[in-house]
């Protein structure tokens, strides 16, 4: 493949929108440099160069989850992004998966899945991390690697999610076209990653950039770049929201001190403030995460 080519819409003008040092791994890792971030002129969808060797190796690796994720075992997964599941099963609602088929591509430890396990009918992670498998048998998920497997297996969906996995994967079509093919006429697919018009991007641009861009993520997208290629690959019904993960602390924290990390304002503001903060910044499409929901 042509690297110069966008991975979305396969048009040649890329333009070089940052040039510096991006972040190495999770929060608190280090900064590297030699990478480069670039815009398609067409589509907007902004991407990683270059892209690094052997991804699927490296994804399946223990290395990565450690590089990436610091915690690795399952049970500081949960602790650490349980309360995110809240959030998930509230938009997606328990009405859409009850009795249900449901696949988790990108299923990490399988935290969604938990959550909604009670109620579908049978629940499926595809998760290329070999260190999970071992907890998702013990639960009863299904487990595939890849996609491919899942579709080889002949599973019918009748609800896929992704949750801040695409913005890994390097084949963007590929990737959505398999959801596609797995998912029964009228399917549901729910995906979130990453917003590029992230609030405290568009606020605080230089501090936040080198923070922002990472090596583990090979695209960026705004909620319209987003959706072109779920309507590329034929979904329907393409409706595009927001979840905004912070609350006020986080952007006065950055804008205060230009790093992430904790912003006391307790005593002076209070949950009800920072409810309709958060919902006002998901109603402006500046929230932390895009969150898209289409029909096969
Ligand atoms: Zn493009």
């Amino acid at each position: 493949m042509n690297s110069s080519l966008c991975r979305l819409c396969d048009a040649k003008s890329q333009q070089v929108i940052y040039e510096g040092p991006i972040r190495s791994g999770g929060v608190g890792s280090g900064f590297v440099d030699g990478y480069k971030i670039c815009k398609c002129q067409d589509c907007g969808l902004v991407s990683l160069a270059p892209l690094p060797d052997n991804l699927a190796e490296f994804y399946e690796s223990e290395q990565y989850r450690q590089q990436f994720f610091e915690e690795i075992d399952v049970a500081s997964m949960q602790q650490k992004y349980d309360v995110e599941q809240n959030i998930r099963v509230r938009r997606i609602g328990i009405q859409t998966v009850r009795g249900k088929v449901i696949a988790d591509y990108g299923a990490g430890a399988g935290l969604f899945l938990d959550a909604i396990q009670s109620v579908a009918k049978k629940t499926i992670a595809i998760e290329p991390s070999r260190l999970y498998q071992k907890y998702f048998q013990a639960r009863g998920h299904i487990f595939y690697s890849y996609a491919q497997e899942l579709l080889d297996a002949g599973e019918k969906l009748d609800v896929a999610v992704s949750f801040d996995t695409i913005e890994h994967v390097l084949d963007l079509k590929d990737f959505v076209r398999q959801i596609y093919e797995a998912l029964q006429d009228d399917g549901i697919f729910y995906l979130s990653m990453p917003n590029y018009d992230d609030i405290v991007r568009a606020l605080y641009l230089q501090a936040f950039e080198p923070f922002f861009f990472q090596v583990s993520h090979l695209n960026y997208f705004t909620g319209k770049a987003a959706a072109l290629l779920l309507e590329k690959v034929g979904f329907r019904s393409i409706s595009v929201g927001y979840i905004h993960k912070y609350n006020l602390n986080n952007l006065l924290q950055w804008m205060k001190n230009g790093k992430p990390g904790a912003f006391d304002t307790s005593g002076v503001l209070d949950d009800h403030f920072q409810t309709i903060y958060v919902e006002e910044i998901e109603r402006l499409g500046i929230a932390s995460h895009i969150f898209i929901t289409a029909k096969k």
